[in-house]
Order: C-alpha cells, then structure tokens, then sequence
C-alpha cells in the first residue's frame, strides 16, 4: 500500500477549535498551486526503492487541510491531472476530498465526481446551530442537510461525515439527534471527535477569558458512549477511536497511517512516512511557495529510533478493534519491546481495560475512551 496526501491550507472562516494550518486569506491561493505542482513533480520519485525501480501503485489519495472544497474545478483539475502525471494511480484508488458544506453545491460536487474523487468527506461537526456557532463554523445546518441529500442523489456512495461531541450547552439528546440525522441518511461511515481545547486557539482564548464555556470531560465521556451505542445499533463498526464504518467503507487511507504503511505529504505542514524515518514540510505557506519557486522542498526529517517506532505502534494499533500483535512486536522490536509490553499491560489486563485474545492485546468496552491513555502505560 501506498498513499497521498495534499494539505490544501486555505479555508474560508476559523473555527474556533481548529489548530491546523490554514489561512482565511485567499491572497496566496495562486502561489500556492504553482508550488504544489512543482513540489508534485519534485517528489515523483519518491516511492521507488531505488534508482531505476518501477514507482510502486498509489493505493490512496486524500485532499485534506484546510478545505479542499473552496477550490475551483480548474485548481481541481491541475491537482489531479499533475498527480496522475508524475504517479501511478491504481485502478479503483481510493480518492477522498474534505469539503464543506457551504462550499459543496451541486455544481462543485459535479466537479469533484469529473476529477475521479469517489469519497467524500463532509465536515458537518453539528446539526445544531447554537453548536455551529460556538465552534464558529461557516455553514448552517440546513446547508448540512442539503449537501446530504444532493451527495446521495448525485450517486456519492462512500460518504463519510465528522461530528463532534462535548460541546458545551449540547445536551445528549441533541448529540443523539446529530448521530440519527446522520444515520437515517445511511451513509457508510461517521468520524466523531470529543472537542479538544488546544493550546492557542481561539477557543482557548475565550474559554480562559471567560467568554466561552468550558469543555467538560465527563460530558464528553457520556456522549462517546450514546455514540458507540447508536453507531452499533445502525451498523457501524467501532474500527478505530474515533471511526465507525460499515463494512467495507472502512478509510483505507487512515488504515493506512495506521498499520505503518509509507505514504507521501505535499503542501505546507504535510507529513511523510517511510519505514522508519518521518518528514514535514514547514508550516507557513509563503515559505511553502518562496522554496518551490527554487524547486526546493522545504521539510525537515527525523530517523525514529526503535523505541519511537514502538511507541507508534503501540498508540495506533491500541486505537483500533484490532488491537496490537503480539507476535509483530516481538518479532519486529524483539524480546526487549514485548516484554516491555506484557509488564506494563498486566494491570490493565486485571483491571479489565484490556482483553489478551492470545494473539492480540485490545482494548475493552470498559477502557475504550481511556485508549490514548492505556497505551502511554505501555510505551518504553
Ligand atoms: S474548516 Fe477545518 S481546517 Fe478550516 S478552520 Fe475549520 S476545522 Fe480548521
């Protein structure tokens, strides 16, 4: 496997929660695309194992940021068109673009099916505009609806939507209602994320002057169990922390990242990965475009040791339903690692937050939302 990903880092308003790269600007839009070309065709060799061997098939494609979808069908159609000239896309590659609502109307969802996008990933967040104000999103909910039923019309099969929990002042029969809105659309998959207050976000501000209410985790940790509950009742697997998906529409991109698999980041803050060794481009997008314009990729890298490339492990596969193998770990990271692993997980394994299946360690119902922390347990 292999995949692509493309941070595109304009959007048109800040949501108050948010601590990706982006800019509401639209000034360097232009500069941005010359660069990404250019940083395309600059990396088209970046899969090969070695000089001369043939580039390998591109398994996934996501258009990420940002939002994708406030771009134009020409912007589009340069992407796609530059990265089916420098790599291989395979037949039936999945291809998912991030979108908004306000910006997904029927012209611009057209738009996107023509360019081959055959997954479509709506950032909905609430269907309730009391939420959607408090994370000062740029859609209403009624717009949410509408982008639904259009997508579905316009034969969009693999749809995935975000939500977000554990805003303040929604009550759990709202976020009841946002999980069944989304549900009764029968799309195949949902991501929901507890609301998380970042360092220097907006939100942050607000919250410490008093000017927004704080986030509570116990109202979070109710509302991901009516999740887990509703989502199971309708079909959805649990397949990782904060995915569900119906069988068959699981994210092969995210399955991806998670199961270690090499994949290519492209425009400014995007992350590489292969085997053993992590890159990133700079965080600033005129940096971005004034490094291309010198045909210079402007990302620093890092060789992760074995104890970080355990510890990875060890955090992604505890967030999946498939939990982590124990012969992989040995075998991969040797006596030392599973050891380590079998140590640290006895406490858990008494307390009942993990299950050892004989081959795997996973967590229980009972340690679902505690996973991020289980696993730290169980690092090196
Ligand atoms: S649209 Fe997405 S990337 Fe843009 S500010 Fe909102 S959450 Fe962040």
């Amino acid at each position: 496997m292999a995949g692509i990903y493309i941070h595109i880092p304009f959007c048109r308003q800040a949501c108050h929660y948010c601590n990706f790269h982006f800019s509401v600007s639209q000034k360097h839009r232009d500069g941005f695309l010359i660069a990404l070309l250019k940083e395309i065709e600059l990396q088209k060799n970046f899969f090969f194992a070695k000089p001369g061997e043939p580039s390998p098939f591109i398994d996934t494609l996501y258009l990420g940021g940002g939002t994708p979808s406030l771009l134009s069908r020409d912007e589009l159609r340069a992407i796609m068109d530059t990265i089916r000239q420098y790599f291989l896309l395979k037949e039936g590659a999945e291809i998912t673009l991030e979108g908004n609502p306000d910006d997904l109307t029927l012209d611009k969802l057209q738009v996107i099916k023509d360019i081959g996008v055959n997954r479509l990933s709506i950032g909905i967040q609430s269907f309730h505009e009391a939420d959607l104000r408090y994370m000062n999103r740029s859609h209403t909910s009624q717009q949410a609806k509408n982008v639904l039923a259009i997508a579905l019309k316009e034969g969009f099969q693999n749809i995935t939507a975000d939500l977000i929990y554990g805003t303040p002042g929604m009550s759990d029969s709202q976020w009841q209602e946002n999980i069944m809105e989304l549900a009764n659309t029968g799309i195949p998959h949902i991501s929901a994320y507890s609301l998380t207050v970042e360092k220097k976000t907006a939100l942050d501000v607000f919250i410490r002057q008093g000017k927004a209410a704080p986030v509570e985790e116990e109202q979070s940790v109710r509302q991901f169990d009516i999740l887990r509950d509703i989502a199971s009742r309708y079909g959805y697997d649990h397949y990782e922390f904060s995915n569900f998906g119906k069988p068959g529409f699981y994210s092969k991109h995210n399955l991806s990242y998670w199961s270690g698999e090499p994949y290519l980041g492209l425009g400014p803050s995007a992350h590489s990965y292969i085997p053993g060794t992590r890159q990133w481009n700079v965080a600033h997008t005129q940096k971005y475009i004034l490094s291309l314009k010198e045909d210079r990729i402007p990302s620093e890298s890092e060789i992760l040791s074995p104890d970080q490339q355990y510890n990875e492990y060890i955090m992604t596969s505890l967030r999946t339903m498939w939990g982590a193998e124990k012969d992989k770990v040995a075998a991969i990271f040797g006596g030392k690692y599973y050891e380590n692993m079998m140590r640290q997980a006895k406490k858990h394994l008494q307390s009942g937050t993990i299950a050892d299946s004989g081959t795997h360690l996973i967590i229980t119902e009972k340690g679902k939302f505690l996973a991020d922390g289980i696993a730290a347990d169980l690092f090196i």
